[in-house]
């Protein structure tokens, strides 16, 4: 019940309660009512339910005036119906059918079944996080996972943070603090919320020499740019846009020479940080860190949970050198991984080690793997299968049909690739307004298990490529309402 609920109240009936006969919070709390859910949820939980219950049944009763009522009963409808709400979570479990794959307000990345359960046990136990069991010495957190990626990129050395951005920031303030980062002017971008590279920049210390313009830039524009003070080169890819038509950027491969040349280090932001060749599996290549190595990178920071599919993590791999000032920063740690993150990226990264040469098992093992290669086909059946329980559901308020549409891999992927898929598109009947497509998203986002699609063209589309479970989603049109398009 969203606070500013106010009860329904009417004429006082024999037994109604009035403003000045309402029970008390202790006198409610005691109820043989009650009793289950204070033993389910806890004395502390009813108690607050009880008294937004009544806090706001006051309010409608002081609004309707003297003779105002409300059943005894109804009064403790509501406080059950209080109750249901404040016992869910705030981090609740939704059915992603936005069409977006890896949904970065929605979480990202599912996880493989190996690395729930490192997380778990994780979480459960105590764990060899820092400690040597050979030696019974004190243990460096990153080896659990540096040879793992060290054997699927090629990269010498690797570090681990809490996420990309923070790889980012480390990177920068551990090789280019105090001193000047070139960079072009078509990567000085925004990748969602306030991580603006010109900021970061300047949290890391470093000082901007922006070259280039924003559509071109050239080789001889770095080189012009490196002087005394420059620390390092950089390429930040733009992973949420496309520059497209009159372009140039400088190859990883050229900047690679020229950085080697000078003797700088050359750190390339990928972001997505696909470890596999993605068009083995018919999706757009996406270019990986172990390309931007071989290039003539020095050091590459990519995402754990984009492409890789795995947990929330930044991951910097590199030269080794590069890598031990990296990790001697203080910043690290500040922005190191815990426990259940170590642990379900290194299972996740088990998969892909001890499956490599097994395309087909990959693809079932790593679920951001499984829905961006599931076939157009078999999302089409699986919307055959809920078609019916839709219309039902939906009927007569909207009209429901079954067409083809395109799904983007989102986070990471340029933003024009799309994959074939399939959606539910939901079309209230009558007038195409907005407010009845926004009466149908959120009903949906009502449901006991929420279902999260999105508004397109005047109708709701539920893209059905991320719906594997298509009976728990039929189970759920049970409870749809729709009083707003009644
Ligand atoms: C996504 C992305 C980031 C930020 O990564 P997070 O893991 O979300 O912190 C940084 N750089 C690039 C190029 C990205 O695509």
């Amino acid at each position: 019940m969203p606070s500013s609920f106010l009860p329904r109240v009417g004429e006082t009936g024999a037994d109604d309660l009035q403003l000045a006969t309402l029970p008390s919070v202790d006198a409610l709390l005691n109820h043989p009512e009650l009793q289950a859910a204070v033993a389910k949820h806890g004395r502390g939980l009813v108690k607050r339910a009880i008294q937004r219950a009544l806090a706001a049944i006051r309010k409608s009763l002081a609004a309707a005036g003297n003779e105002a009522g409300i059943a005894r009963e109804r009064l403790m409808r509501l406080i059950a119906r209080q109750v249901d709400t404040d016992s869910l979570p705030a981090l609740r479990r939704v059915i992603n059918l936005t069409g977006t794959v890896i949904h970065t307000n929605l979480g990202r990345s599912p996880l493989p079944d190996a690395a729930v359960a490192a997380l778990v046990a994780a979480a459960r136990h105590p764990v060899t996080i820092e400690y040597d069991l050979a030696s019974g010495e004190r243990g460096e957190r990153d080896h659990i996972t540096e040879q793992l990626l060290c054997e699927l990129t090629g990269a010498e050395a690797a570090t681990v943070v809490n996420n990309n951005a923070a790889a980012v920031l480390l990177v920068l303030a551990a090789l280019g603090s105090g001193r000047e980062v070139p960079i072009s002017r078509g990567e000085l971008i925004e990748i969602g919320g306030s991580f603006r590279i010109p900021d970061i920049m300047a949290m890391a210390g470093c000082r901007l020499v922006e070259v280039g313009t924003t559509n071109r830039t050239h080789l001889r524009d770095y080189e012009n740019a490196i002087g005394e003070q420059t620390a390092m080169l950089t390429r930040i890819h733009a992973s949420n846009y496309a520059i497209v038509g009159f372009t140039k950027a400088a190859s990883e491969q050229e900047l690679g020479a020229l950085a080697k040349a000078r003797n700088l280090p050359f750190f390339v932001d990928l972001g997505s940080g696909a470890l596999l060749p993605f068009e083995r599996y018919g999706l757009p290549h996406e270019q990986l860190p172990q390309e931007s190595l071989r290039a003539g990178a020095t050091v590459v920071s990519i995402s754990g949970d984009k492409l890789l599919g795995g947990p929330q993590a930044g991951i910097i791999l590199g030269r080794r050198d590069l890598i031990e000032k990296i990790r001697k920063h203080p910043l690290k740690r500040a922005l190191r991984c815990d426990k259940l993150i170590v642990g379900a990226l290194e299972a996740t990264l088990r998969v892909y080690r001890d499956h490599l040469d097994d395309p087909g098992h990959l693809a079932q093992t790593l679920p951001l793997l499984r829905l961006l290669t599931r076939p157009a086909d078999a999302i089409r059946a699986c919307g055959e299968r809920v078609l019916d329980a839709a219309q039902q559901a939906f009927a007569p308020h909207a009209a429901v049909t079954l067409q083809a549409s395109r799904s983007q891999i989102g986070s990471g992927s340029l933003p024009i690739d799309r994959l074939d898929s399939w959606s539910l598109v939901i079309t209230p009947a009558g007038r195409r307004s907005g407010q009845a497509t926004a009466a149908v998203v959120a009903a949906l986002r009502q449901l006991p298990l929420p279902v999260i699609g999105r508004v397109k063209e005047g109708a709701v589309w539920l893209d059905l490529r991320t719906l594997e479970n298509d009976e728990e989603f039929r189970a759920q049109l049970k409870h749809l309402a729709l009083p707003a398009l009644a």
